[in-house]
């Protein structure tokens, strides 16, 4: 028997592990439902509803090619122990995972039952994610050649199996508390082909120029991160799609849109080789010099406020309120939240980005920690951006609307004002800034520009490039003479 072992991977269809088990054999589909994975502090019930939606479609479609999904609830090593004893079975299929750092050992874990048990882990490439030995110098053409690859098809049948499936603990039963999401997106594979049908053919024609406001890019974004986080659909699927929509005709607009969105489903493989290439750099910053800088002053009135949206910036709360309810926040948002926690607050970047993990229904590791880093200075290799929220506000939300429906204690005011309440004694109960945002964003400017003039800042830039950086369009500053003038760019959107 084989067993195929579907983790962040929902799907059957461009699935090599489920196709070649498949070739060799009876495959037992298993998902193991991990306990102590939803008591870490990224955890959190929006991914466990999504995850639940996604497990019973993938169920549904293994029934019909003639066996359904079969669940084991508790420890990986064990759950296998478990059916090594029921089976005897000497062959696991599975992608390869980039998780967090608890998926990380359990796979350690899982490694070494596997050799100790005679058992041969066969790990296929998930997406265009490359494992071991690899130079970042050839991993974009590496990347085109994974996703330039055929689509795999499903097997045409899957001989029946009596085995033993368990039943799904509760969110109770694993300690999971409320959490109000009222506009949580679903999952599900169907949900997945309808987004991307819909963005392809209808909402993506206004992508590039509208995906940077919070109220045109609820709708102009195709919306599939969650889909490529728990793999109800393979960046491989969107890509060949998207590729061919733009080959037909297609009226104005579309073209650089899809290009754009095309980007960044590279960018999605491109962030999450950082994680697998320095697992790491999900609780430490990935420029040592930075060590030290906030560790020590994390001041837990101003989490509190942010994380609740009660900063008394009516920009930063309404997408604080909007991700709490909905799991969602297009990409300039999330980079605003997270700057102005890690610039104007001062607070670390590891608790907040902890917070919007939970928050985010498409939390995905890889991306989340490096682009947390990025947005708090501390990759040291990219251009710092210190977001203005006020100009934010003004720039994505002129008219006030996003504001008006998130922060409803000021929606009485009139626009002139609603950008800055604190400016009229009108305000109603809404609180006042939780701090001086021009200060703040001077002594956060300075704080970095001196750190980044060091000679010892520079030396370690020039590794952390070595490593992560993208060539495809590799940092100005360490091209040419490499002199390095630029390391000491911060872009203070004034
Ligand atoms: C602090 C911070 C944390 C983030 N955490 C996550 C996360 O946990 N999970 C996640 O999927 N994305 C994360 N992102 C990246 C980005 O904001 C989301 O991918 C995007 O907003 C998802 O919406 P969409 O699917 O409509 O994206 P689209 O704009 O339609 O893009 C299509 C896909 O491309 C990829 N993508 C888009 N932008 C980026 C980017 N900047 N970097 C890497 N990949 C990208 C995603 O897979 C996305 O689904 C984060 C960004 C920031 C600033």
């Amino acid at each position: 028997m084989e067993i195929v072992w579907f983790k962040r991977d929902l799907r059957i269809i461009d699935h090599a592990p489920l196709v070649e088990a498949a070739e060799c054999g009876a495959v037992c589909p298993l998902y193991i439902f991990e306990p102590d994975i939803w008591s870490q502090p990224d955890a959190s019930r929006r991914h466990y509803e999504f995850l639940l939606e996604s497990l019973t479609e993938l169920d549904a479609a293994l029934s019909a090619l003639g066996q359904g999904l079969i669940i084991r609830v508790g420890d990986a090593v064990e759950v296998l122990d478990t059916l090594k004893a029921e089976t005897g079975f000497t062959r696991l299929w599975s992608h390869q995972e980039t998780g967090n750092g608890w998926t990380y050992t359990r796979d350690l874990a899982v490694k070494e039952w596997a050799r100790a048990n005679g058992v041969s882990w066969k790990e296929r490439k998930q997406h265009g994610v490359m494992r071991g030995t690899h130079s970042r110098d050839q991993w974009a053409s590496n990347w085109h050649r994974e996703m330039y690859q055929a689509q795999i098809s499903p097997p045409v049948q899957l001989k029946p199996l009596y085995l033993r499936s368990q039943n799904l603990p509760t969110a109770a039963d694993l300690g999971l508390g409320p959490d109000d999401c009222p506009g949580r997106q679903k999952g599900g594979r169907r949900e997945a082909m309808s987004l991307l049908g819909g963005f392809l053919t209808k909402r993506g024609q206004t992508y590039r120029r509208d995906m940077s406001s919070p109220l045109t890019g609820e709708w102009t974004c195709s919306r599939l991160s969650p889909h490529f986080s728990f793999g109800t659909l393979s960046i491989r699927e969107a890509l060949q799609a998207s590729e061919a929509r733009r080959r037909a005709p297609m009226e104005k607009g579309w073209a650089g849109s899809l290009r754009a969105f095309e980007s960044r489903l590279r960018w999605h493989c491109h962030f999450i080789q950082k994680l697998e290439d320095e697992p790491e750099i999900e609780f430490r910053n990935m420029h040592a010099a930075y060590d030290g800088l906030r560790e020590d002053s994390f001041d837990a009135a101003r989490f509190t406020a942010w994380s609740e949206g009660r900063t008394g910036f009516p920009f930063i709360d309404a997408c604080m309120r909007s991700v709490t309810a909905t799991g969602w926040l297009n990409f300039r948002m999330r980079a605003m939240l997270m700057s102005f926690a890690s610039y104007h607050l001062w607070l670390h970047w590891r608790e907040t980005s902890l917070h919007l993990a939970r928050l985010f229904t498409d939390y995905e590791p890889g991306i989340h920690y490096a682009q947390a880093q990025m947005q708090s200075g501390t990759t040291g290799i990219n251009t710092m951006r210190i977001y203005n929220p006020l100009k934010q506000s003004q720039d994505q939300d002129p008219d006030g609307v996003f504001l008006r429906k998130w922060v409803p204690e000021i929606a009485h005011l009139p626009t002139h004002l609603i950008h800055t309440p604190w400016a009229t004694p009108d305000k109603g109960k809404y609180p006042d800034p939780i701090i001086d945002e021009h200060r703040a964003r001077r002594i956060a400017a300075n704080r970095l520009y001196s750190l980044r003039k060091t000679a010892t800042h520079k030396r370690i830039a020039g590794e952390v490039v070595r490593k992560h950086a993208s060539r495809a369009s590799p940092p100005r500053r360490f091209r040419g003479s490499g002199k390095g003038t630029a390391s000491a760019q911060i872009e203070l959107d004034l």
